[in-house]
């Protein structure tokens, strides 16, 4: 007799993910370097809003952080230099169902990717963007990047990096339809978490950028906001990244700031001396593009045929 026996069942059953289920196989990364924490943050998200890592598509370019999604057990692309963004908003084009997570760095995103960039701020396509930003090229060795600060001694300027280093946090709220930007620092867990939920639960392209640990190659960048909490600014309101008790302690250096107030955000993001950190800017009414691109997805082949035939119709002879 052939068929299902009667005890047997099609029905996917339900499913529980636990840290392991996203978890793709040991980091290569540095140790002490911080691509580990956000690598952690985004494994814990997924499993505390059990994401389906079927449905879960992790999107890199290259550098040390675009291995991020050889670390990921979930569907991955580890693209071109500076072209996360172009496949990520591909994917999301076709397939808007599903969650995508971009790991770029400040040389892969705002040097080489930066035309991408912007557009993809413009295309505002639900996504969370995260810019490990270490100020360096790590993965090939220590040459100067957009973000490297002015003086700075790397393999390309042994003597000192010569321009004043590019603002990704600046830049990016200038950009058009700009929805969502952020900024937080790997060695704090807790703040690293918030901010990359608050993300992941905006509709829209949420633009991360942590500061993120190089014990390689810019192993002192950081040491100061590192030793003194005062370095950091962190930025509190209802509508922000949520301050727990922990933080409110650690940071007595504090700032009420609307994340609506887009002019306010601009000024922070220039200040010179701390590192502000928590949700600059959030908008919720940009216009997402996925919403336009994927128009038509239900349209059969047998209506499309039928669409051609139409179109050549209108010029026989
Ligand atoms: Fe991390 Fe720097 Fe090592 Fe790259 S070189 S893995 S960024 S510590």
């Amino acid at each position: 007799m052939f068929g299902l026996k009667k005890d047997w069942s099609l029905d996917v059953l339900p499913r529980y993910f636990t840290l392991e289920d996203y978890d793709g196989g040991e980091a290569r990364w540095c140790p002490g370097c911080g691509d580990h924490a956000v690598l952690s943050t985004v494994q814990r998200i997924c499993r505390d809003e059990q994401l389906l890592p079927e449905n879960t598509v992790c999107v890199s370019g290259i550098g040390c952080s675009s291995r991020f999604p050889h670390y990921m057990s979930t569907y991955g692309f580890h693209g071109l230099h500076g072209r996360a963004f172009p496949v990520a908003c591909g994917v999301k084009s076709r397939r808007p169902d599903l969650d995508v997570w971009v790991a770029t760095g400040d040389g892969d995103c705002c040097s080489i990717g930066a035309g991408h960039w912007l557009h993809a701020i413009r295309y505002n396509m639900d996504m969370v963007v995260m810019l490990f930003d270490n100020n360096i090229y790590g993965l090939t060795k220590a040459q100067t990047s957009p973000t490297s600060s002015q003086g700075q001694n790397t393999n390309t300027h042994p003597e000192g990096s010569w321009l004043p280093p590019l603002n990704p946090t600046e830049s990016t709220l200038g950009f058009t339809n700009v929805s969502f930007v952020a900024q937080t620092v790997d060695w704090n867990p807790i703040h690293l978490h918030a901010t990359l939920v608050a993300a992941h639960e905006h509709r829209g392209m949420s633009f991360v950028r942590i500061m993120q640990r190089c014990p390689q190659y810019t192993p002192h960048i950081f040491d100061e906001a590192q030793a003194d909490p005062t370095k950091i600014l962190l930025l509190h309101h209802d509508n922000g990244i949520p301050v727990d008790d922990t933080l409110d302690r650690l940071y007595p250096n504090k700032m009420e700031h609307d994340p609506l107030n887009h002019t306010e955000a601009l000024d922070i993001s220039v200040k010179e001396g701390v590192i502000p950190i928590g949700l600059f800017y959030q908008n919720r009414d940009r216009p997402c593009y996925e919403d336009y691109s994927s128009r038509g997805h239900d349209v059969t082949v047998q209506q499309k045929l039928d669409g051609l035939e139409a179109e050549f119709d209108r010029f026989a002879i």
